[in-house]
């Protein structure tokens, strides 16, 4: 309530409107008895500090000497108690927990600290240079706070297509992107467990969830690729981390536990271009139809070369080829699009309780094994152009 009243309070500032929701007088009107007002000193970036981005702390402004990160600052021509104990309990929060920060992630490395950001859900630690996005250059504190707004933004997505409630996905995620490979090659060991020094993305899918990464130059020139890598990369977090908490890859899965990344990586960056083995991700210039899988599967299906769900639904995830992992990405496609997310939600927790497709794939949708094939492919020939767009 009281962030919601706040905004109203930016607004009606900034526009010089009247609320129209304003019953009883308002009395301090720097306020707007709110008792806090926001710290002056952010200037444009003021707007992506904000709770209303779901930002909880940031690394930059927590070096502010007016509000020590605490964005909203006591207000001093009024006396309402709470503001000020807010401020100062917001800045001991931004205290301790970069505190942390600095000890889970800076203490590793022996470069200059990690920009960080905790929102909502997530605790980023970043370093990437300033990049161009869209038409404008954005210096690397800015472009820090769009990649929590889109690891929010993703997390939101993926809560709403599988029509799940905050509960199914329980678990903080940290995320770090290292600009240079031997930081991530220190770091994501460390943080991950696994992997080695050489690799472009490191994920620890549970109980912890973990993502480190760096843009490697061939494969990931620019912000656009950047984003992608996170959103495919995260959405693997997210989909082991939705209860019943399993990691899919290695159970004979490989068609969900690549095929859903590869949706979500369709739907907001509109191309599918990453896959998780690092033997392809390594090589430039290795993709399948420029990550453009609807007409290459429309073209596959229209010679008769549509796979068989059945062949497809026994591979773990180091075992799909390229032509696997479109047609992943097609019958995840054709599932959420002609069945619903709910569906493919109780399908999913059915599969991470460790029911056989065979059984798990009628209960849901009313196919079996062998059925889908035909209803797919009349689907693809139905649905998807053949013209590469
Ligand atoms: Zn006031
Ligand atoms: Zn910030
Ligand atoms: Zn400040
Ligand atoms: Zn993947």
């Amino acid at each position: 309530m009281r962030a919601i009243a706040w905004f109203c309070w930016l607004l009606c500032s900034l526009g010089g409107l009247a609320p129209a929701f304003a019953q009883a007088p308002v009395q301090c009107r720097n306020c707007r008895d709110q008792g806090t007002v926001p710290c002056g000193k952010h200037g444009k970036l003021l707007a992506q500090e904000l709770p209303e981005k779901g930002v909880i702390a940031c690394s930059v402004a927590a070096e502010c000497k007016v509000c020590s990160g605490a964005i909203l600052i006591d207000c001093k021509q009024c006396s309402k108690p709470s503001g000020e104990s807010d401020a100062l309990a917001r800045q001991q929060l931004v205290r301790d927990w970069l505190v942390q920060r600095r000890k889970t992630i800076d203490a590793l490395t022996a470069r200059e600290p990690y920009f960080h950001l905790q929102t909502t859900h997530y605790d980023l630690a970043f370093n990437l240079k300033a990049a161009t996005i869209g038409k404008e250059k954005v210096e690397p504190h800015p472009r820090m706070h769009i990649y929590g707004e889109r690891l929010e933004a993703l997390r939101a997505l993926f809560v709403q297509t599988f029509e799940l409630t905050d509960a199914d996905v329980p678990d903080r995620m940290l995320v770090c992107m290292s600009e240079e490979a031997k930081d991530h090659g220190v770091l994501g060991p460390r943080l991950t467990g696994m992997g080695t020094a050489n690799s472009v993305g490191l994920k620890l899918m549970g109980p912890e969830f973990v993502y480190s990464m760096w843009p490697e130059r061939r494969t990931l020139p620019d912000d656009e690729a950047v984003h992608r890598n996170i959103v495919h990369n995260v959405t693997h977090l997210l989909l082991s981390q939705m209860r019943p908490m399993l990691f899919l890859g290695n159970k004979k899965h490989g068609w969900l536990d690549e095929g859903i990344p590869h949706w979500f990586e369709d739907k907001i960056v509109g191309r599918c271009l990453n896959f998780c083995f690092e033997e392809i991700l390594l090589q430039p210039g290795m993709n399948f139809h420029g990550g453009k899988w609807r007409p290459a599967v429309r073209k596959l299906v229209d010679e008769g070369k549509a796979l068989s769900f059945a062949a497809l639904s026994q591979r773990n995830t180091d075992e799909l080829t390229f032509v696997e992992h479109a047609f992943a990405f097609a019958y995840v496609d054709f599932l959420l699009a002609t069945q619903g997310g709910a569906k493919f939600r109780d399908f999913l927790r059915a599969i991470k309780r460790e029911q056989p497709t065979r059984d798990a794939l009628p209960a849901a949708f009313g196919f079996t094994p062998l059925s889908i094939d035909a209803a797919f492919v009349q689907w693809v020939k139905a649905t998807y152009s053949p013209l590469a767009k």
